[in-house]
């Protein structure tokens, strides 16, 4: 039986990243993925096919409705051919995924195909082609997440679906119903109503994106609507049903009364859910919760003290870059050393377009925590960069506190917010106040500006530009 220092179980961002660090950190290092391809759930199936398709999509609404207003023209119309860019999705997935076969190898990760089933706290049985049965001093759970599914409406993978299939749809639909306006929702809503099908969102809370800060839900609700989006917020969808190729989605609103939506697919986005089966976890002594994560310490140690978990299975954010952050933490914590993760500074972003980031508290945060704050707000539309590119939807958000005058939370939408929301993340980790951004020269024309001009409005409402 082969012996490792530390065994990794499950290959995504938060996996590959903890056994790259372990084997930096000079461990001998196993990693067990139950998939053919390496990358997780991100690489597969999240993050990076959605991008992709988001990308795709994005030029072909440019070439349809903007390029006329550039003085491009075009010689005839513009088709998708929907094959074709499923194809270069695809090729984009396979690269990335073979690109982390490359790292494992290149760190002397040995890679085992299989489900990995503790048998005790040391050891892990791998179910693949073969049964194997291999020993670790510790093991990091980083089996990650799967769609969460609502009682009502049985997922048949065809017509009534998740992200994974609204990922490789064969057809555009012509009326897609998502249940569920949070991220996944809002990205892959967007990618098929440029390429021409009707969206209907239906959210149970009174607004999107609900745990993003009001005043981002209530802008990227009205650049929606005006992209043609049906949005239906505080309603409660009450059943689902497929009758050959169409669905029809019923649900309540505010007042008691019954709306129906009739489509011909219905993507269900209403979170994800730890993902632990097959894992065993009780042979180790590993506990769960009761929402069916892994429960772990301030270390992310679990209740078996040589085993770690990560990413998505472990409580927080969902997202890929935290979980990298806890697969490195838990790595050098394994090696003896102290690491520490700010999980308030994990930025939050929504890849619409335009795109919607954060990082820090939101308004409603402050305001039930009796924090005294201040705001600095710069609309896009105010930026000769906003009017080269015709981007002028958005804005800025600062808000810092009312008397020490530190960056408290930053909330952005508008184009290219997703790259913006890193000069506001390191100036938080600085602890940076509102006039130390608005003393800081800024290139222009640069929708960064927007940055400066909020901080500076933040600081004795002294914007330049507005
Ligand atoms: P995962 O990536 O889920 O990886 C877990 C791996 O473990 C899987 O490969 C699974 O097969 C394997 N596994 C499970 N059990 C076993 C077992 N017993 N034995 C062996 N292997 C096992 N996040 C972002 O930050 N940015 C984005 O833009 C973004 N876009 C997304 C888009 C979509 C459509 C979706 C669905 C998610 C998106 N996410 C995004 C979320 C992101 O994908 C997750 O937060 C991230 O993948 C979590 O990483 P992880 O390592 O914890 O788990
Ligand atoms: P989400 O939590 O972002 O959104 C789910 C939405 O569904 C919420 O607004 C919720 O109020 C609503 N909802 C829940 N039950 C409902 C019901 N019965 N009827 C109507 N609405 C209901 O979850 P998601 O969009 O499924 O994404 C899952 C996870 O994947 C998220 O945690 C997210 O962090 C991650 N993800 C991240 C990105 C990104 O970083 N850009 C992209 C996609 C996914």
């Amino acid at each position: 039986m082969k012996s490792y220092d530390v065994a990794v179980i499950g290959s995504g961002p938060g996996g590959y990243v903890a056994a790259i660090r372990c084997a930096q950190l000079g461990k001998s290092v196993a990693i067990i993925e139950k998939y053919s391809t390496m990358g997780g759930t991100c690489l597969n199936v999240g993050c990076i096919p959605s991008k992709a398709l988001l990308d795709s999509s994005h030029h072909f609404e440019d070439a349809v409705k903007h390029f006329d207003t550039h003085g491009i023209e075009l010689p005839g119309e513009v088709k998708v051919n929907l094959e074709k860019m499923m194809a270069r999705k695809q090729s984009v997935v396979n690269q990335t995924t073979v690109g982390i076969e490359f790292l494992m190898k290149k760190n002397n990760i040995e890679v085992y195909q299989g489900v990995g089933a503790f048998k005790d706290a040391t050891h892990i049985t791998i179910n693949g082609d073969t049964s194997q049965e291999i020993e670790a001093k510790y093991t990091i759970i980083a089996t990650g997440s799967k769609p969460s599914e609502l009682p009502f409406a049985s997922i048949d993978k065809e017509r009534i679906i998740t992200s994974t299939e609204a990922l490789k749809l064969k057809e555009i639909p012509n009326h897609l119903i998502i249940i569920g306006g949070g991220v996944i929702g809002l990205e892959l809503g967007q990618v098929y109503k440029r390429l021409g099908s009707e969206v209907t969102v239906i959210e149970y809370m009174d607004r999107i994106i609900p745990t993003m800060d009001k005043g981002l839900s209530k802008e990227l609700n009205k650049v929606l609507k005006k992209q043609k989006f049906n949005i239906n917020t505080s309603h409660k969808v009450t059943s689902v049903i497929r009758k050959g190729d169409n669905v029809t989605v019923t649900a309540e609103n505010k007042k008691g009364e019954t709306v129906t939506f009739a489509g011909d697919y219905c993507l269900v986005s209403v979170g994800r859910s730890a993902y632990t089966a097959g894992l065993n976890a009780e042979a180790a002594g590993v506990e769960l919760n009761e929402r069916g994560q892994v429960n772990v310490n301030e270390h992310l140690q679990t209740s078996a003290s040589n085993i770690y978990a990560i990413g998505d299975v472990v409580r927080g954010a969902m997202l890929a870059h935290k979980a990298e952050e806890e697969g490195v933490f838990v790595a050098e914590t394994i090696a003896g050393q102290k690491p520490h993760i700010n999980y308030n500074l994990i930025p939050g972003v929504v890849y619409t377009w335009p795109e919607v980031a954060a990082v820090g508290k939101t308004e409603e945060q402050l305001t039930e925590e009796g924090v005294a704050y201040k705001i600095g707000q710069f609309p896009m539309r105010a930026l000769g960069r906003s009017r080269a590119s015709m981007d002028l939807d958005g804005f800025v958000k600062i808000l810092a506190d009312h008397t020490t005058d530190e960056i408290l939370g930053v909330h952005m939408i508008g184009a290219r917010c997703a790259d913006l929301i890193a000069e506001a993340v390191v100036a938080m980790e600085f602890r940076a106040s509102a006039e130390d951004i608005s003393r800081m020269s800024h290139a222009h024309p640069t929708f960064t500006e927007a940055i400066k001009e909020a901080a500076l409005a933040a600081t004795e409402n002294r914007a330049l530009h507005i």
